[in-house]
């Protein structure tokens, strides 16, 4: 009865399931861009999971890989050289953007970006990080406090020399602009001021996602990111690119940066590096900073950096991307398939403010009326739990598809190797679901 199997819930989600509080489901399988709960249903996998599995679940070279490397050598030291850590790196490396081509490897996306904190810190002798509000870095210490979202109010004060400034995002624009282009131009001179007020002598970096995942898939307009590296230039400044999410095709290019053929000194990736079959991420060096540490050791041990297992599905990942071209697919079908479905919903749905996006990520942000642009639900601590994001989320689950959800925003992530049939029947599925939202 109804009454058991929530017990029986409870104690499927031991230890704890506060992250899981909208309407968990027991996943018992999947594969490519569909996976199963325990009660036969199958959804489409418009999240990616977590936005990381960006090749699909059970993906067979992925899966095979990891029998192949669990074979020869499950773990080592990270203190040895491995072949699967080299090639790994190698073939990372050649995919990344400009000069970077050294790779530090950490275990996931937080972690990364801690250590691309510390290494902007030691390399330029500076503290200060500016980082941008609507954005999200991780869950440990220092990502969480560059986290410019509600999340990081719990982990407050947090570590300190992190200041947060605002990026474009035309929509709610914090400058009041009218076009892309003033958007751009008035964000830049904002953080130009940021800059001069904190002191340029103290900042080491300035840290962002060249797209913005979690906090609303928002693209930069033309001319943003090379702005950006022009200020870090004339200041001395470093730049992060925080790819853990739209790195490795999301946005239909190999990293985000590409689009606008911008190379930061420091990049972070985790997720789609290999779809997170097993836990892996990372941070690529420009030449000069991976070439400060050659007569010291870099304070940054990770007994689980370079792990054989998750190098060996990240050499295999790349070698699929390689292969079937992977961040084109994405960048046509976003174009072909996506944007025209969209366009349509933001037609026909009141309750639509905006849809966004590239590759295939996109966003659907709603709103209470087109006119005052309110958010369908308000800036808040706890991410999509609010009503009505509840009932719109149901209803898309209702119809067999499972988006990733933010405040006001149904997000729409699905792996990379979806089919168009499948990704037209998701977008079909939304629009339906959607109704929900203009009640
Ligand atoms: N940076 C960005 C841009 C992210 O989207 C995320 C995770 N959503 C992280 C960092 C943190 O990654 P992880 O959860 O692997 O620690």
């Amino acid at each position: 009865d109804r009454t058991s199997r929530e017990i029986d819930r409870r104690h499927v989600f031991y230890p704890w399931a506060a992250q899981a509080r909208i309407e968990p489901v027991v996943v018992t399988g999947g594969a490519g861009a569909r996976f199963t709960d325990d009660t036969g249903t199958s959804y489409l996998d418009f999240a990616s999971q977590l936005v990381h599995a960006n090749l699909g679940l059970q993906h067979p070279r992925l899966v095979a890989a990891v029998h192949r490397q669990a074979d020869r050598l499950c773990t080592v030291s990270p203190n040895h050289a491995t072949d699967v850590k080299a090639e790994a790196a190698r073939l990372i490396a050649a995919h990344a953007p400009g000069d970077l081509d050294t790779v530090f490897f950490t275990t996931g996306g937080a972690e990364a970006v801690e250590n691309a904190i510390r290494l902007a810190r030691l390399h330029s002798g500076r503290h200060k990080i500016l980082a941008a509000y609507r954005s999200y870095h991780g869950a440990t210490a220092g990502a969480v406090t560059a986290t410019g979202e509600p999340r990081r109010w719990a982990s407050e004060p947090g570590i300190p020399g992190v200041v947060h400034f605002f990026g474009p995002y035309l929509y709610r624009s914090a400058f009041h602009a009218a076009t892309e282009a003033q958007e751009r131009d008035r964000a830049l001179e904002h953080l130009e001021q940021v800059i001069c007020f904190e002191g340029p002598d103290q900042v080491a970096a300035i840290l962002l996602e060249p797209v913005v995942g979690t906090n609303g898939v928002l693209v930069p307009p033309d001319g943003y990111l090379a702005g950006v590296r022009e200020l870090c230039d004339r200041y001395g400044i470093l730049l992060i690119a925080d790819e853990v999410m739209v790195g490795f095709g999301r946005v239909g290019e190999w990293f985000a940066v590409d689009a606008w053929n911008v190379v930061p000194d420091l990049l972070t990736f985790a997720k789609g590096v290999n779809s997170g079959y097993v836990p892996l991420g990372g941070v690529l060096l420009s030449p000069a900073i991976a070439g400060s540490f050659a007569d010291h050791a870099y304070p940054g041990g990770l007994t689980y950096s370079g792990h054989p297992l998750a190098c060996a599905v990240a050499a295999e990942s790349v070698r699929v991307f390689e292969d079937d071209d992977i961040p084109a697919r994405a960048r046509q079908l976003g174009e072909t398939v996506v944007a025209p479905a969209l366009a349509k919903i933001a037609a026909a749905h009141p309750s639509v403010g905006e849809v966004r996006g590239r590759g295939l990520f996109w966003a659907i942000e709603l709103v209470t009326d087109r006119d005052s642009r309110r958010m369908l639900v308000p800036y808040n601590a706890s991410g999509p739990a609010a009503e009505p994001m509840v009932r719109v989320l149901a209803a898309c689950k209702r119809r067999g598809v499972w988006p990733f959800t933010h405040f006001n925003r149904v997000q729409l992530a699905p792996p990379l190797i979806i089919d168009e049939s499948d990704l037209a029947e998701g977008l079909a599925a939304v629009d339906e679901a959607l109704a929900v939202a203009d009640e």
